[in-house]
């Protein structure tokens, strides 16, 4: 069937047209950064209003890319949480309102199971997978020991990847969202400030990377206190080596022990060059098969709501009209 799929959980306002949870009929994003840009971060009142302006004419576009009309829609699928509340109830009431006059099912899904499943448009999941999520608000190791069941086994304790690279990105003097900045100066340097790696406690699958971003600040102003300039790139090339060494060593390990047969590569970080070269070549060594999706999946988008909510259709989960957006919803009730 075809579902008509809307995200609006951050500052993307996204719908697509998705046939069969695996075919692209259309992806439109359209992304507020600019307007968050001199903010130098999302700021939640003015995403709201933005994705008010925006639904309509984006879900439009979805359909008319798509080459299909209204009345082809089988289901409406909508990101229910996690994420901004305000933000999120843009999308969740357009999705009802659509449902409602179209007289389709609504499948109220998951963000983070939408980035974990963007990967079935790149090819077949295997069970039990080991998802590794790198965004801007999450790092976790879920376990997937069959399809639409998630367990997180490590998770981050303080700041997720993403907003340790927005972080670091904005001492280096980089604009908001600076992580792919980041990511490209640190390939761009011969030189590295090596930085310590949080590890955690022996078998511990949990993250915490507030320490690293405190170590890089650290070490940019004991540079400017001996009247030194401090040399970004070797210490954009020290972070980003201490992140790719910790998330891919963990995920490696984690996968080993729960007997993954496929690794899961999603998140808007995973459109990192340092992590996707890394955990590829680990996984190759390893034998382990690895699926990760191109950038524009990686990054929020309506396709994979579409892909993961498409699972939902088959089992028969459907959301009633009543289905409430929220900031914080567990991966269970995916
Ligand atoms: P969540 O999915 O947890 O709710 P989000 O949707 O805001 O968070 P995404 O859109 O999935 O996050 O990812 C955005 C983040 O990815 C930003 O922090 C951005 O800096 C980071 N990012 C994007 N490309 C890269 C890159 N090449 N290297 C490092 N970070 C990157
Ligand atoms: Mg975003
Ligand atoms: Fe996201």
């Amino acid at each position: 069937g075809l579902l008509l799929a809307i995200e609006t959980s951050c500052d993307e306002t996204s719908a697509a047209v998705v046939r069969g949870g695996r075919e692209v009929l259309s992806n439109i994003v359209s992304s507020q950064i600019e307007t968050h840009r001199r903010f130098g971060g999302v700021v939640p009142e003015i995403a709201s209003r933005k994705h008010v302006e925006s639904i309509t004419m984006i879900v439009q576009e979805a359909l008319t890319e798509a080459g299909v009309s209204r009345s082809d829609i089988d289901a409406v699928a909508v990101t229910q949480g996690p994420g901004l509340i305000g933000a999120l109830l843009v999308g969740v009431v357009a999705a009802k309102a659509l449902a409602l006059a179209l007289d389709v099912p609504l499948i109220g899904t998951h963000h983070i199971a939408g980035h974990i499943y963007a990967n079935r448009l790149v090819g077949d999941i295997v069970y039990p997978a080991l998802a590794l999520v790198v965004s801007g608000g999450h790092t976790e190791l879920v376990l997937l020991p069959e399809e639409g069941v998630f367990q997180i086994i490590g998770r981050t304790r303080d700041d997720a990847v993403g907003e340790a690279y927005d972080k670091v990105a904005r001492a280096l003097s980089f604009p908001y969202p600076g992580g792919p900045h980041v990511d490209k100066l640190a390939r761009q340097s011969d030189e590295e400030i090596v930085l310590p790696r949080a590890w955690l406690e022996d078998g511990s699958y949990d993250f915490s990377f507030s320490g690293l971003k405190s170590a890089v600040l650290a070490e940019i102003n004991r540079t400017k206190m001996k009247g030194l300039d401090p040399d970004f790139a070797a210490l954009a090339r020290g972070f980003q080596n201490s992140v790719v060494d910790v998330v891919t060593t963990k995920a490696m390990k984690a996968a080993a022990e729960f007997g993954a047969r496929q690794l899961l590569l999603c998140g808007g970080v995973a459109a990192n060059r340092g992590i996707r070269e890394r955990l590829a070549a680990l996984c190759e060594e390893a034998g382990l098969p690895m699926l990760v999706p191109p950038l524009s999946l990686c990054s929020d988008n309506a396709a994979m709501i579409g892909a993961a909510a498409d699972l939902k259709w088959r089992r028969g989960q459907f959301s009633s009209l009543d289905l409430a957006a929220s900031a914080q919803v567990s991966l269970e009730e995916w």
